[in-house]
């Protein structure tokens, strides 16, 4: 029998090849937390996308919760970090956090995210937090880069061939360009 893979997934474009490929050799679950997204509308935007696409493979998908107060918390005194800095990191600890907790009390054996598959995102600093987790949950992670192996391409022409929204910020308030956030 399939091993059972919980996949934290930030976004459709960042992980429909992900869930393409993960899919063939595991008993799949999309795990969508991402309270980190603002404002609302971007996150509900954001959200159903990774629901179509879910629908569209037959992966089934949990809805965790838009946990934002919480999230200020955990990135607090980090706002004038630069991206890939240490708001960043503690942003990825707290969204794996969450996934390697469900993950451990619902009977997955391992968990994964599609964080790495960012352009941006260090595999070598995202991987360790997933590691560390395992290790405090008793599960096993699978620590991949996923912008590896050719996978970037495949993901960027699933993209366009599907018509799948792309977002053009990482996702939190501070990763919005000044003008964006006027206008919020
Ligand atoms: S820039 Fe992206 S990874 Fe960094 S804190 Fe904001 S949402 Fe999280």
């Amino acid at each position: 029998m399939a091993k059972r893979l919980l996949l934290h997934t930030c976004c459709a474009p960042c992980s429909i090849a992900i869930i393409d490929e993960l899919k063939k050799q595991y008993d799949l679950t999309v795990f969508f937390y991402n309270p980190n997204i603002y404002p609302e509308t971007e996150y509900l935007k954001r959200k159903v996308e990774v629901v179509r696409v879910c629908a569209k493979w037959d992966v089934p998908m949990v809805d965790a919760d838009y946990e934002m107060v919480e999230w200020d918390r955990a990135v607090s005194g980090l706002e004038h970090e630069p991206e890939m800095g240490e708001r960043c990191s503690a942003c990825f600890a707290m969204r794996l956090a969450k996934t390697a907790e469900y993950a451990a009390h619902n009977g997955f054996d391992i968990f994964s995210t599609s964080l790495t598959s960012g352009r941006n995102k260090k595999a070598d600093v995202i991987n360790p937090i997933g590691e560390r987790l395992a290790e405090k949950y008793g599960i096993k992670y699978l620590a991949e880069d996923w912008k590896s192996a050719g996978r970037q391409e495949k993901s960027r022409k699933m993209v366009e061939e599907k018509g799948v929204y792309r977002q053009n910020y990482c996702g939190c308030r501070f990763s919005l360009s000044p003008s964006a956030r006027e206008v919020e």
